[in-house]
Protein backbone atom coordinates (compact mmCIF):
# COMPACT_ATOMS: atom_id res chain seq x y z
CA UNK A 1 0.00 0.00 0.00
CA UNK A 2 1.44 3.00 -0.84
CA UNK A 3 1.51 6.85 0.57
CA UNK A 4 -1.65 9.01 -0.04
CA UNK A 5 -1.28 11.71 -2.66
CA UNK A 6 0.46 14.84 -1.15
CA UNK A 7 -1.26 18.37 -2.57
CA UNK A 8 1.82 19.98 -1.55
CA UNK A 9 4.23 17.84 -3.54
CA UNK A 10 6.10 20.27 -6.06
CA UNK A 11 4.85 19.55 -9.37
CA UNK A 12 1.05 20.71 -7.48
CA UNK A 13 2.63 23.76 -6.93
CA UNK A 14 3.66 24.05 -10.43
CA UNK A 15 0.51 22.98 -11.65
CA UNK A 16 -1.33 25.93 -8.86
CA UNK A 17 0.84 28.55 -10.58
CA UNK A 18 2.54 28.53 -6.68
CA UNK A 19 5.60 27.34 -8.18
CA UNK A 20 7.38 28.32 -12.13
CA UNK A 21 8.51 26.24 -14.47
CA UNK A 22 9.34 26.44 -17.96
CA UNK A 23 6.09 24.69 -20.05
CA UNK A 24 6.10 23.27 -23.51
CA UNK A 25 2.87 22.38 -23.91
CA UNK A 26 -0.53 22.25 -22.04
CA UNK A 27 -4.01 21.00 -22.65
CA UNK A 28 -6.90 20.27 -20.50
CA UNK A 29 -5.59 17.00 -19.05
CA UNK A 30 -1.74 17.68 -19.02
CA UNK A 31 1.24 19.52 -18.66
CA UNK A 32 4.97 19.40 -19.85
CA UNK A 33 7.63 21.41 -18.62
CA UNK A 34 11.42 21.59 -18.86
CA UNK A 35 13.31 19.34 -16.12
CA UNK A 36 14.91 21.56 -13.64
CA UNK A 37 18.32 19.38 -13.43
CA UNK A 38 18.25 17.79 -16.52
CA UNK A 39 19.90 14.49 -17.22
CA UNK A 40 20.70 16.07 -21.05
CA UNK A 41 19.32 18.65 -23.18
CA UNK A 42 15.74 18.29 -23.79
CA UNK A 43 14.46 16.92 -20.67
CA UNK A 44 10.85 17.21 -20.62
CA UNK A 45 8.46 16.56 -18.03
CA UNK A 46 4.68 14.92 -18.98
CA UNK A 47 2.82 15.31 -15.88
CA UNK A 48 -1.22 14.68 -15.53
CA UNK A 49 -3.29 17.47 -14.10
CA UNK A 50 -5.29 15.30 -12.08
CA UNK A 51 -3.77 14.32 -8.44
CA UNK A 52 -2.26 10.39 -9.17
CA UNK A 53 1.20 9.27 -6.94
CA UNK A 54 2.86 7.33 -9.62
CA UNK A 55 1.25 4.61 -12.30
CA UNK A 56 -0.55 2.45 -9.41
CA UNK A 57 -3.07 4.80 -8.16
CA UNK A 58 -3.76 6.92 -11.88
CA UNK A 59 -7.15 7.09 -13.12
CA UNK A 60 -7.82 5.13 -16.41
CA UNK A 61 -9.05 7.87 -17.83
CA UNK A 62 -6.32 10.25 -16.38
CA UNK A 63 -3.44 7.36 -18.18
CA UNK A 64 -5.26 7.83 -21.65
CA UNK A 65 -4.63 11.32 -21.71
CA UNK A 66 -1.10 11.41 -20.43
CA UNK A 67 -0.50 8.56 -22.77
CA UNK A 68 -1.43 11.08 -25.90
CA UNK A 69 0.71 13.65 -24.49
CA UNK A 70 3.31 11.94 -24.17
CA UNK A 71 3.14 10.78 -27.43
CA UNK A 72 2.75 14.42 -28.38
CA UNK A 73 5.68 15.53 -26.81
CA UNK A 74 7.36 13.24 -27.69
CA UNK A 75 7.21 13.86 -31.49
CA UNK A 76 7.92 17.87 -30.34
CA UNK A 77 11.06 17.17 -28.68
CA UNK A 78 12.43 14.87 -31.09
CA UNK A 79 12.09 17.20 -33.99
CA UNK A 80 13.26 20.15 -31.30
CA UNK A 81 16.48 18.79 -30.85
CA UNK A 82 16.87 17.05 -33.74
CA UNK A 83 17.58 13.63 -31.93
CA UNK A 84 17.91 10.23 -33.28
CA UNK A 85 15.66 8.42 -30.39
CA UNK A 86 14.21 8.85 -27.22
CA UNK A 87 14.10 7.42 -24.06
CA UNK A 88 10.65 7.32 -22.08
CA UNK A 89 10.68 6.22 -18.36
CA UNK A 90 9.22 7.00 -15.14
CA UNK A 91 8.87 6.08 -11.78
CA UNK A 92 6.76 4.59 -8.81
CA UNK A 93 7.47 4.76 -5.12
CA UNK A 94 10.54 5.46 -3.29
CA UNK A 95 12.42 2.27 -4.12
CA UNK A 96 12.16 3.01 -7.24
CA UNK A 97 13.86 6.38 -7.47
CA UNK A 98 10.59 8.37 -7.37
CA UNK A 99 11.57 11.63 -5.77
CA UNK A 100 8.48 13.58 -6.32
CA UNK A 101 5.07 12.32 -5.91
CA UNK A 102 3.27 13.57 -9.12
CA UNK A 103 2.79 11.01 -11.25
CA UNK A 104 5.36 11.88 -14.39
CA UNK A 105 6.85 10.53 -17.32
CA UNK A 106 10.89 11.50 -18.74
CA UNK A 107 11.23 12.15 -21.84
CA UNK A 108 15.14 12.38 -22.92
CA UNK A 109 16.41 12.89 -26.15
CA UNK A 110 19.12 11.09 -27.39
CA UNK A 111 21.55 11.40 -30.62
CA UNK A 112 24.30 8.34 -31.40
CA UNK A 113 23.22 6.33 -28.28
CA UNK A 114 23.38 9.09 -25.97
CA UNK A 115 21.78 12.06 -24.42
CA UNK A 116 22.35 15.41 -25.68
CA UNK A 117 25.15 17.70 -24.21
CA UNK A 118 23.46 20.20 -21.70
P1 LIG B 1 11.69 11.28 -10.27
O1 LIG B 1 10.68 11.54 -9.20
O2 LIG B 1 11.13 10.54 -11.44
O3 LIG B 1 12.92 10.61 -9.75
O4 LIG B 1 12.22 12.64 -10.85
C1 LIG B 1 11.71 13.90 -10.54
C2 LIG B 1 12.30 14.87 -11.54
O5 LIG B 1 11.77 16.15 -11.25
C3 LIG B 1 13.82 14.99 -11.49
O6 LIG B 1 14.36 14.75 -12.78
C4 LIG B 1 14.07 16.43 -11.04
O7 LIG B 1 15.18 17.02 -11.67
C5 LIG B 1 12.78 17.11 -11.43
N1 LIG B 1 12.42 18.23 -10.58
C6 LIG B 1 12.47 18.28 -9.21
N2 LIG B 1 12.04 19.48 -8.76
C7 LIG B 1 11.70 20.19 -9.86
C8 LIG B 1 11.20 21.53 -10.03
O8 LIG B 1 10.95 22.28 -9.09
N3 LIG B 1 10.97 21.92 -11.31
C9 LIG B 1 11.21 21.12 -12.38
N4 LIG B 1 10.97 21.62 -13.59
N5 LIG B 1 11.70 19.87 -12.26
C10 LIG B 1 11.94 19.41 -11.01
Amino acid sequence: MSAAYDPDNIFAKILRGELPAHTVYEDAHTLAFMDVMPQGEGHTLVIPKAPSRGLLDAEPETLAALARSVQTVARAVKAAFEADGLTVFQFNEPASGQTVFHLHFHIIPRRDGVPLKR
